[in-house]
């Protein structure tokens, strides 16, 4: 399809060539792919790593002598180390491959159940994915901690003041998101980072919605956790990583047992191996370690500062048009926000109208987006939500804004 050139620095058209899907129809229509939050499109560069992985070299990594095993086990440590610099990670061994950001979570939460005890509190935002709020409170569950919240405020930012009212040398952990999923608000870390630290609490930052706007400097930030998903930074599916301090890493136990995360096994006691394979059993995602390295490499060839300026771009030119549409409410009013939109118009379900928007060809998410709470907060049953990523283009921006005055004028 047509596509823009803006004024921005990046070749937009050029990038688009690199992503096989954006060629394609859906419901006879030009895809329009609008739910860059959910999960990201994959560059051909990665899926011909992906391919080249499955064609030439497959083998398990780190326990066999022979060339394909050793190959593998070669570009899995290299991708570990990408990802180690590109969020500026002191060690290749504190840079953990995990599934995703569900899986980083739980292996900090189940950790904690070590440590935590009755009568400490942890606490988290209002504006977390309940990835970020369920492993938690099974956590306090398990331990007799207190769950306490952040609140927000109508423009969907965090209360900060709010804040300092439940943070006290109590607060043991805080688990915050970099950027709201549900609307996109980039959260201030780094007051929460200094003013936990400060009572003694360690933070753990969800970088999932963040990472793929955002390179995140984790020792500038001296977070003691951070955590990411793959597939929303143009790499596969079922990988990701979390960073942890040594500290805390040398503190926290296991999370699964089994192959890989030992140094010795007898029936009478079995010792675990050192960072990182401690917490990284059995067959890891080999395959999607070495392609997201890759994609970490796609992304930065474009340059992070170019994609945050090109999709600033699209953000504000999506809501100037959308804000033209009567009726229509943007939920998450924050100066500080990633190119998501999320809104509602009048009584209109949001499922109603991501449905006429998908016969259009615009695909969009629709619900509470994994964020109840939030939906909670503003008495909704969801919004319909819009999230662009640097191949999106103005001219989408067109069509998508057409075909919700479409779906406006049929339904409402
Ligand atoms: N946290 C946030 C802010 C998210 O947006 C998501 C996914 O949408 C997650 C956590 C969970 O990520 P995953 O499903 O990749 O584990």
């Amino acid at each position: 399809m047509a596509t823009a050139s803006t004024t921005s620095t990046l070749d937009v058209l050029r990038i688009r060539k690199d992503f096989p899907i954006l060629n394609r129809k859906v419901n006879g229509q030009p895809l329009v792919y609008f739910d860059n939050a959910a999960t990201s499109q994959t560059p051909q560069q990665v899926i011909d790593v992906i391919v080249d992985y499955y064609s030439n070299y497959n083998a398990n990594i780190h326990r066999g002598v022979h060339a394909l095993s050793q190959e593998a086990t070669d570009a899995y440590e290299q991708a570990r180390i990408k990802l180690q610099k590109h969020f500026n990670i002191p060690n290749a061994y504190q840079t953990l491959f995990t599934s995703g950001t569900t899986h980083g979570i739980n292996i900090v939460a189940s950790g904690f159940a070590e440590i935590l005890k009755a009568g400490d509190e942890i606490i988290v935002s209002a504006l977390e994915h309940h990835s970020n709020i369920v492993p938690w409170q099974m956590l306090c569950e398990k331990t007799g901690a207190t769950l306490k919240v952040i609140p927000m405020t109508t423009s969907g930012e965090l209360d900060m003041e709010g804040f300092d009212a439940i943070l006290s040398e109590k607060t043991k952990l805080v688990f915050v998101n970099h950027v709201s999923n549900a609307l996109g608000t980039v959260n201030p870390i780094e007051e929460i980072i200094t003013k936990t630290h400060q009572v003694g609490g360690a933070v753990l930052v969800d970088g999932a919605q963040a990472s793929p706007h955002i390179k995140a400097n984790v020792q500038a930030l001296d977070v003691d956790f951070y955590v990411v998903s793959g597939h929303k930074m143009c790499g596969p599916t079922g990988i990701g990583m979390l960073y942890g301090k040594e500290k805390w890493l040398e503190k926290l136990p296991p999370y699964q047992g089994g192959g890989e995360m030992i140094d010795q096994v007898t029936f009478e006691k079995t010792t675990y191996a050192g960072l990182p394979h401690k917490f990284e059993a059995g067959t890891p995602n080999i395959c999607g370690g070495i392609a997201f390295g890759a994609a970490i490499d796609y992304m930065n060839a474009i340059g992070f500062e170019h994609i945050a300026a090109y999709e600033h771009e699209l953000l504000t030119y999506a809501t100037q048009k959308l804000q033209e549409i009567e009726g229509l409410r943007i939920y998450g009013e924050s100066k500080h926000k990633t190119a998501v939109i999320s809104f509602n118009i009048g009584d209109i379900h949001p499922y109603d109208i991501g449905t006429i928007l998908d016969k259009l060809g615009v695909a969009v998410r629709t619900g509470h987006h994994c964020a109840q709470p939030i939906m909670d907060f503003y008495k909704i049953p969801g919004t319909v939500r819009a999230s662009f990523s640097f191949y999106n283009t103005k001219e989408e921006i067109d069509i998508f804004v057409n075909a919700v005055r479409k779906a406006k004028s049929m339904l409402g």
